[in-house]
């Protein structure tokens, strides 16, 4: 047993137990200490989201004790910042353009190490946010379908804060209704079989309509401190 088991939260362990086993749980902890990764470690968690590159990889490197983390990178990635997130990363949800998917699949190539992907969607519009809008992404698809290296096998997609619930339904059963128009196409490599959708606000509605992967942080961990 590594991991210390530092404090976490009294509701930690329902939420965790509310996600259903066929769903999987990413604990976020960006701006979270290592020490609440190790505690969640040491509670089963074994999957772990980061929005930063750097962040995530100081983290690693005081986290080499625990070599079964599987590290998602959920923010917005720069291109180039690209190859860095194919090394540190066994997934990569925000690929929010085909330029960005290039340079990923070509540091796939490189590096021999191909994370799995998500791309990340609008379902209606939300101009603050990074991510394809639906309407966009149709003509592109035999593009990505011609990455050989990256694994596309996901949607992301982030409701625009603040949404009803009637708008939050129409993203999260939106991306789940385009995960099913692209894989009606019949793409050679692009299949989606995975939905990244649910926060900690969110979660339970992107369950019903079909999420299998949620990312949780405050319902998790309490409120975390802001942006260094
Ligand atoms: C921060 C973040 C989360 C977690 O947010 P909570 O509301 O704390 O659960 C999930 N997804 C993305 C993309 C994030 O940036």
């Amino acid at each position: 047993m590594t991991a210390a088991s530092g404090p976490l939260p009294e509701t930690f362990e329902s939420i965790r137990r509310a996600i259903p086993p066929s769903v999987t749980l990413i604990a976020v902890t960006k701006f979270l200490p290592v020490d609440t990764i190790r505690a969640a470690y040491g509670r089963g968690v074994r999957h772990f989201g980061e929005s930063r590159v750097q962040e995530a990889i100081a983290k690693q490197a005081d986290l080499t004790d625990l070599p079964d983390i599987t590290w998602h990178l959920i923010g917005h990635l720069q291109t180039n910042k690209a190859r860095k997130a194919v090394e540190h990363f066994d997934w990569i949800h925000s690929v929010d353009s085909l330029k960005l998917a290039q340079r990923l699949d070509q540091a796939a190539q490189d590096l021999s190490k191909a994370p799995r992907c998500c791309l990340q969607v609008k379902l209606v519009p939300d101009p603050p946010k990074s991510g394809i809008d639906a309407a966009a992404l149709e003509p592109l698809l035999p593009q990505f379908d011609q990455l050989a290296y990256l694994k596309l096998c996901g949607l992301m997609t982030i409701p625009p804060q603040g949404a009803s619930d009637s708008t939050i339904r129409e993203v999260f059963g939106g991306a789940k209704t385009l995960a099913e128009t692209i894989n009606r196409a019949n793409f050679s490599r692009l299949h989606i079989d995975q939905l990244s959708m649910g926060m900690s606000g969110d979660y339970r509605e992107a369950i019903a309509c079909g999420a299998t992967l949620v990312r949780l942080g405050t319902a998790l961990f309490g409120p975390r401190p802001p942006a260094p």
